[in-house]
């Protein structure tokens, strides 16, 4: 499977990793849309929500732990942050190996949704 977040997670695809242990690696998104935008992604490839089972549900508490830590790592807590997650089309998701979205590190966000 020719996977884009599985190649960055194999390092043959170059990034800005901002953090990654044994289950997951989180990264700047290319296309940022707030002054902190990372990606965090599980090593497990699903594509989505959709595939989640009770097996690898695993993957969003070991991906939220992370948060929790990057929040730390990057000071993110005192103005607070958005998680995000586009799953399938209407949501507009481009890359289909379940990630989050974490954006921080301004007063306001601005609306969930315009
Ligand atoms: P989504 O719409 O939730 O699937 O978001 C995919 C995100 O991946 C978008 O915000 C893109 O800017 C980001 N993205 C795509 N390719 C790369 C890449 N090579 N490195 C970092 N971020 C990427
Ligand atoms: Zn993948």
């Amino acid at each position: 499977m020719d996977c884009l977040f599985c190649r960055i997670i194999n390092n043959e695809i170059p990034s800005t990793k901002v953090y990654e242990n044994d289950k997951v690696c989180a990264f700047n998104d290319i296309n940022p849309k707030a002054p902190v935008h990372i990606l965090v992604i599980h090593k497990e490839h699903t594509a989505n929500i959709d595939e989640t089972t009770e097996m690898n549900s695993h993957i969003f508490s070991d991906i939220f732990l992370a948060v929790k830590e990057i929040a730390e790592l990057k000071n993110l807590s005192e103005y607070g942050y958005r998680v995000i997650i586009n799953n399938g089309n209407a949501a507009g998701q481009e890359v289909f190996h379940t990630h989050i979205h974490i954006l921080g590190g301004k007063k306001n966000l601005g609306p969930m949704l315009q």
